[in-house]
């Protein structure tokens, strides 16, 4: 029996790993995969990963020494992966696909409480206060929302504001003719969007694109929401954008130095940044931590992609799945 080690593992991944697991011994370890835990994959056939996960040079390097052919990563991005030391040395399959609806309805989600105030009114009605003042929001319908990326997730994205009455218009840099999207570009989109969702993915060139001067092109008031990857973002000018009120509000569902926080509980100890501090404690502002795959379908199908795709491996030496670099 093939044996992989499972690295930053949480509850909610054994439920269905276990489950459909049939052919491996996994073996579960909370820590992140990262230079400092490297050493664990000694022994193994194969090392299962996730987002947060820092594969360096050093942890590529290592799974090369110690004879570990392969990393199977059971999230689509592959950012966190130092691809150019991989090649050649160590294979990477992923899961380019589990649940686009859970992403993109996370993102509508994150619009509709920022907007109709709903984390405000939770706790002002906890409290028997049932004053509106400040709760105003507005209608969706009529207005524009501008899709950066429009694959999987951004066209389910485009979908679902569709169905609110809201004009769509989409940058991709390879706009695909059969999604229905009216593509503008970039500037256009800036200029014309009273919400930009994100879902084109971290590369050099997307890379911190709503900075300083892609905010000054905006709308007042316009909505950023980011489902996607937290270094689209630079942080410091989206806070000066909301400061100065030209951001209106930011739905974050991630964020550009998450990988030490994001899914560990600090609610007692004091986090030394201050660009997230600030941020967390604006009433415009929501954040979610990396958490809009998070639905039991696309947990299923991550598990069963996954799996699937170290058995292909394993069995064929090939994957459907596997990243070409
Ligand atoms: P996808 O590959 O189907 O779509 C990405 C789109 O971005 C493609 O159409 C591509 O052409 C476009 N693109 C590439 N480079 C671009 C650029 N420079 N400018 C504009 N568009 C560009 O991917 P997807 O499944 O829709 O996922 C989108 C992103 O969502 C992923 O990259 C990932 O970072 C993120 N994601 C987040 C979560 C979460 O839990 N928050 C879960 C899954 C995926």
């Amino acid at each position: 029996m093939k044996r992989i080690a499972f690295f930053d593992t949480k509850p909610y991944d054994k439920i269905w790993f276990d489950e459909y697991n049939e052919e491996f011994e996994l073996d579960y370890y909370e820590g992140k995969l990262n230079r400092k835990t490297c050493k664990l994959v000694k022994g193994y056939d194969g090392v299962i990963a996730f987002v947060n996960d820092d594969i360096d040079k050093t942890v590529i390097d290592t799974m090369y020494e110690e004879n570990v052919p392969v990393l199977a990563m059971r999230c689509s991005g592959y950012n966190n992966i130092d691809t150019k030391e991989a090649k050649g040395r160590v294979r990477i399959l992923r899961v380019p696909a589990y649940s686009p609806h859970a992403v993109a309805e996370h993102a509508m989600a994150l619009i509709l409480t920022l907007n109709r105030k709903i984390h405000k009114a939770y706790i002002r009605t906890r409290d028997f206060n049932f004053s509106l003042n400040r709760l105003i929001g507005f209608d969706i319908y009529g207005k524009t929302v501008g899709v950066i990326g429009t694959g999987q997730i951004g066209r389910v994205f485009a979908q679902i504001c569709r169905g609110f009455g809201a004009e769509v218009i989409g940058y991709d840099r390879y706009p695909a003719e059969d999604s229905g999207i009216q593509y503008v570009d970039l500037e256009t989109l800036f200029q014309k969007s009273d919400i930009i969702s994100l879902h084109c993915p971290l590369t050099k060139e997307t890379h911190h694109m709503i900075n300083k001067d892609s905010i000054a092109k905006m709308k007042h008031g316009v909505y950023i929401i980011n489902t996607s990857r937290g270094s689209l973002i630079e942080s410091q000018s989206l806070l000066d954008g909301l400061t100065s009120g030209k951001v209106g509000a930011a739905g974050l569902d991630v964020y550009e130095e998450e990988s030490d926080l994001f899914y560990e509980d600090y609610s007692n100890i004091v986090v030394k940044d201050d660009i997230l501090s600030i941020l967390v404690s604006r009433p415009n502002v929501i954040i979610t931590s990396h958490q809009a795959f998070l639905t039991e379908e696309a947990l299923k199908s991550i598990a069963s992609i996954t799996l699937t795709n170290l058995s292909e491996y394993f069995q064929s030496g090939t994957c459907t799945n596997e990243l070409k670099i």
